[in-house]
């Protein structure tokens, strides 16, 4: 059997798949990522390629339409409402899913041609904070470090991430370091006892947004002990004495942690030098995951913990390629190629590379606000692509309802039915993963190629080439006139060079004359880059900054915190991994984790229902007894949908907030009533 050399389409980690049309899966030996293996996920891949439940053609109103017929409605509608309401009466919302060469012609059709930046995506639920963070911090979205750096670190804390089912190999890896070199210390900080904490000298159980009392009073700890690096704060940080004063100001206790926990985690935290700081939702998915972020680095910036061997914060995110929507300006406050909106040289930059008619001069709706925007008729024509948001997105029915609120809805998919797909006008056929080719880069800023290696079912067609027929419908066909995905990638890199007078991170230029074809794995600016090693940075002066950090006062509430996250076998709204028998026998069903003097109090027997409610909405659970939670908090998968699961999706229960900054949602924070059924 041939096998194809391609990548997961899972998690972050991007780990090298060997495929084959038969479906045999194996881990790429030859992938730096993970180096052969593979997680559970990973190895049902082979399970998940038949095509029962695709979407095979268009459809328009529930019937089967041709291509030209569903494309020039697409375009029709698109334009009409430019005409009729303006640029911004338009909307995309997009994935971390898609491929970079997808991303990008979507990004450039909305900013670039329909002159709206109201083109947000998945990843604003999984890593807008870090990216916030790391501007304010860096002047640039840059993730300093590499996987290697986990194998030279000393100690290595991870915070708000159960690494162990949410980026397994990465977990593997780390676990393999410290079989190996037994002096490698792990902490784990986490409201939950996860999977993570089996390898950890230390679990610290901070309570919920916990998180920046105790990076601020590790601040604190770190001045009053002298280990501030001066020299290096005085040649490359700018904030440090504000950020200190904030610090020194608040309550690590806050934290939710004793004192004597504090102490054994900020003496070794101070008297190791090869420190990593791992996050990941816990962080990020938080009205105040912006902050977070920021007292994290903080710590590592004051001690000139960055740009070297085994030190750094390190952002993990959650899906294949939320990183290569970052670059490309998958977001609605990006540009494309790590450039500015705000910035009229690089908009101009940008538009005269696209020799496009108009540029987006101001951020577009970030997620929550752009289904408010919908909900409020705001929006008269909507594309969603590769994405799930009536389930996914936080008050999950209050979304499915803005949907309906719009005029028109097209959505792009693989699959025939889903919560979204069932609201929309028009169903356009998209390849899926093994069906198309493309690239993505994972968490360590390493670009990979996607192969195909199974025909294109059915009428279905990547989603670069539906968006670019489109864009030609509506009158760009040249600029849109690509041969293929390795003519996009080709002018993705080529922007990067036209855009190199600008001080940014994104280089890609080791990729300019790639040979796409047979590209390997590989990271920008180059392998084994390590960003900031000289102590430089991406504000005007050159140096970082340090924040103030004001951390949230603890408030007591009545009722139940409600966190909600991913379980080792499944991804996302199961689309793909839901096919997976193998998957579906670890956690077969919607559950909720409830501490068990809480149960007591509820009178949970074995196996018995849980109805939450909240003001969003109600949904019900089978009631899982353990003190893997605290008392007072619950923990529910975001997996099952209305489709898969008649007691209701746990997303319908969460409240929309966001962080001010990022506009990321707080899908960790949920506030609920608890009855037995
Ligand atoms: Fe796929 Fe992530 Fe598992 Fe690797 S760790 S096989 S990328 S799901």
């Amino acid at each position: 059997m041939t096998l194809t050399r391609t990548t997961c389409p899972y998690c972050g980690v991007g780990c090298g798949v060997l495929a084959g049309a038969d479906g045999t899966i194996k881990g790429d030996p030859d992938h730096p990522a993970n180096f052969g293996r593979l997680c559970s996920k990973g190895s049902a891949l082979g399970e998940t390629i038949d095509l029962s439940g695709r979407l095979l053609a268009p459809q328009i109103g529930g019937e089967q339409a041709d291509w030209d017929t569903a494309l020039d409605l697409v375009a029709s509608k698109f334009s009409e409402a430019v005409r009729e309401h303006g640029p911004d009466s338009v909307a995309f919302y997009v994935s971390g899913q898609l491929l970079t060469e997808d991303y990008y012609v979507a990004n450039k059709l909305m900013k670039g041609f329909i002159g709206s930046a109201n083109i947000d995506t998945n990843s604003r639920l999984c890593m807008a904070s870090s990216v916030a963070g790391h501007k304010r911090a860096f002047g640039t979205d840059t993730v300093p470090n590499t996987y290697s750096d986990l194998e030279q670190a000393d100690l290595i804390v991870l915070v708000g991430s159960n690494t162990a089912w949410c980026h397994p190999v990465l977990f593997q890896r780390i676990a393999a370091a410290k079989a190996a070199r037994p002096s490698l210390r792990v902490i784990n900080v986490d409201p939950r006892m996860t999977a993570t904490r089996d390898i950890a000298d230390m679990h610290l159980r901070i309570r919920p947004d916990g998180d920046a009392a105790l990076f601020n009073g590790l601040l604190a700890h770190l001045v009053a002990n002298g280990h501030v690096d001066a020299d290096y704060v005085a040649a490359h940080v700018n904030g440090f004495d504000a950020a200190v004063a904030e610090a020194q100001a608040s309550t690590p206790t806050d934290s939710g942690l004793s004192t004597s926990e504090l102490d054994a985690f900020y003496r070794l935290w101070a008297g190791t030098d090869k420190v990593m700081t791992l996050y990941s939702q816990g962080v990020n998915q938080s009205v105040c995951g912006s902050d977070k972020v920021n007292s994290i680095l903080n710590c590592h910036l004051a001690t000139g913990r960055i740009g070297k061997a085994g030190c750094g914060p390190f952002s993990l995110t959650g899906q294949p390629n939320a990183m290569g929507g970052r670059e490309v300006g998958g977001l609605a406050n990006m540009l494309a190629n790590h450039l500015d909106i705000e910035n009229a040289d690089h908009r101009d930059a940008v538009q005269g590379f696209w020799e496009s008619p108009t540029i987006c001069t101001q951020a577009g709706l970030k997620a929550v606000d752009l289904f408010n925007a919908c909900a409020d008729g705001k929006i008269k024509a909507l594309w969603v692509m590769s994405t799930n948001p009536a389930v996914s997105m936080p008050d999950a029915d209050g979304v499915a309802e803005a949907i309906r609120n719009v005029p028109f809805v097209a959505v792009s998919d693989i699959m025939a039915r889903t919560d979204t797909g069932d609201l929309a006008d028009v169903l356009l056929p998209a390849t899926g993963w093994g069906e198309k080719d493309g690239t993505v880069t994972n968490s360590e800023r390493r670009i990979s190629r996607q192969r195909a290696f199974l025909p294109a079912p059915g009428d279905t067609r990547p989603d670069w080439k539906i968006i670019s027929d489109v864009a030609a419908r509506m009158g760009w066909a040249e600029a849109f006139n690509y041969e293929g995905p390795a003519d996009v990638f080709a002018e993705y890199v080529a922007l990067s060079d036209a855009a190199s007078g600008f001080a940014r991170d994104l280089d890609l230029s080791v990729f300019a004359d790639v040979d796409y074809a047979n590209m390997i794995p590989r990271q920008w600016p180059d392998n084994d880059s390590r960003f900031f090693a000289e102590g430089r940075f991406y504000h005007a002066d050159g140096k970082a900054k340090m924040l103030p950090i004001t951390p949230p006062t603890p408030i007591a509430h009545t009722g139940f915190h409600l966190n909600t996250g991913r379980i080792r076998d499944q991804w996302h709204t199961m689309t793909r991994s839901g096919k997976a028998p193998k998957l579906g026998s670890h956690l077969a069903e919607p559950y909720v984790e409830v501490n068990p003097a809480d149960a007591a109090a509820l009178g949970l027997g074995l196996g018995d229902l849980l109805r939450l409610q909240s003001n969003e909405g109600r949904a019900t659970f089978r009631a899982l007894v353990t003190d893997r939670v605290a008392k007072g908090q619950l923990f529910a998968p975001m997996h099952w949908t209305r489709q898969k699961s008649s007691s209701g999706t746990v997303n319908s229960l969460v409240t929309p907030i966001t962080d001010p900054t990022s506009g990321q949602p707080a899908l960790k924070a949920g506030k609920v009533s608890a009855e037995r059924m």
